[in-house]
């Protein structure tokens, strides 16, 4: 089976853990502060903060900047719950709007109309690795001053006419195991502004500026040596990782995009795929299940929008997107990841093909 994600470990990523355990400084030090710098340099912003998750960099980026009880935060609905749920999390109300039914990221015309008194920022999230329209949501959210926070968990390296994602509003990215680059677990919040970085950096400590002095409430939300020492490892591999995916992309759009819808990107936008995504507009389900009989893996990202899920629904939650919900049903993602050979690329164009025709 070709899976859908292969993380990029290497004897790099080994021998640099290994290094870390034989010094035995295994908590937040050095090769953390030069993870930060470094990926601070590649988004071309001031200051990186990095975090034990994605979902801890969104949650702190939202109480750095004030986000709480009785502010409106407009998000998609189209997106891993950890979009919704942090700012659930600092007691603030999501509000979801619907998606652009080409490249599945918000409508900005619907944030537009969804802007109140109340709404304190808007989460775009940069959906399978390609900007959200931030040609026309930074102007949207600098005329009304309201924060900007990009959920950038899957789009690593990904900008808009040379503007990096992260570089837009305060930026959260994610290192879990299957995103463009990893450190197993692991996150990070960049920003211009020293004080949101400041911030950030107390809330990710307990509060201390030094050690045993709080000067505000906080949590532990570190990275540790372990992680940081495989980041830079895999930073170094950033370009060619994203240069790999951008040429499978290319290779299955040539194959394939006569018979089936294939990703859409606009100009002067540059997708990184984390994911390569079609759109199945019947029994998506089954089309998987035939695909993997091919031997070919794929997933489904994501088989219910968040305003659907359990939690939101008993939570009283009465919203109908039907283009995220469609899309829901239609979406399959196919594997674009850097670690295909080109044989399996061409195994998954032949049999994607393939089966799109047999239908
Ligand atoms: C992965 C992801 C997150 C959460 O990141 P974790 O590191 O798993 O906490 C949030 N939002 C999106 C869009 C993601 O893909």
């Amino acid at each position: 089976m070709i899976p859908i994600a292969r993380p990029g470990i290497g004897v790099e990523e080994q021998e640099a853990v290994l290094r870390v355990l034989a010094t035995g400084q295994l908590a937040q030090g050095a090769l953390v502060e030069e993870f930060e710098s470094r990926f601070a340099e590649i988004c071309g912003v001031r200051e990186a903060v990095a975090v034990s998750s994605g979902t801890a960099a969104l949650h702190l980026a939202l109480l750095a900047h004030g986000v709480g009880p009785g502010d409106e935060v407009i998000t998609t609905p189209f997106s891993f719950a950890a979009t919704a749920n942090t700012i659930r999390l600092v007691g603030a109300t999501p509000v979801l709007v619907d998606i652009e039914p080409d490249t599945y990221n918000i409508d900005p015309a619907l944030v537009e109309a969804a802007i109140t008194p109340k709404t304190k920022a808007i989460m775009p999230v940069h959906l399978y690795g390609n900007l959200a329209a931030m040609d026309r949501l930074l102007p949207l959210a600098e005329a009304h001053g309201i924060t900007l926070i990009e959920d950038a968990c899957q789009a690593h390296a990904a900008s808009y006419e040379g503007r990096m994602a992260g570089n837009f509003g305060t930026g959260c990215f994610s290192f879990y195991a299957t995103k463009n680059v990893t450190t197993g677990e692991g996150g990070i919040v960049t920003t211009n502004d020293a004080a949101i970085a400041d911030q950030v950096r107390l809330l990710r400590s307990h509060g201390q500026r030094e050690r045993y002095l709080h000067v505000s409430l906080g949590y532990n939300m570190r990275m540790t040596e372990l992680q940081a020492a495989i980041g830079n490892a895999q930073l170094k591999k950033l370009d060619q990782f994203t240069e790999q995916r951008i040429a499978n992309a290319a290779f299955l759009d040539q194959h394939l995009s006569d018979v089936v819808q294939t990703p859409v990107v606009r100009p002067g936008y540059r997708h990184v795929y984390h994911q390569y995504t079609i759109r199945i507009p019947e029994s998506r389900d089954a089309f998987a299940d035939a695909l993997r009989a091919r031997g070919v893996g794929s997933a489904v990202h994501y088989p219910r929008p968040i305003h659907l899920q359990p939690y939101y629904q008993e939570s009283g939650m009465r919203v109908s997107l039907p283009v995220a919900e469609a899309a829901a049903q239609q979406v399959l993602s196919i594997p674009v990841h850097p670690g295909l050979s080109q044989d399996e690329l061409e195994t998954v164009a032949r049999e994607v093909r393939a089966l799109c025709q047999s239908r």
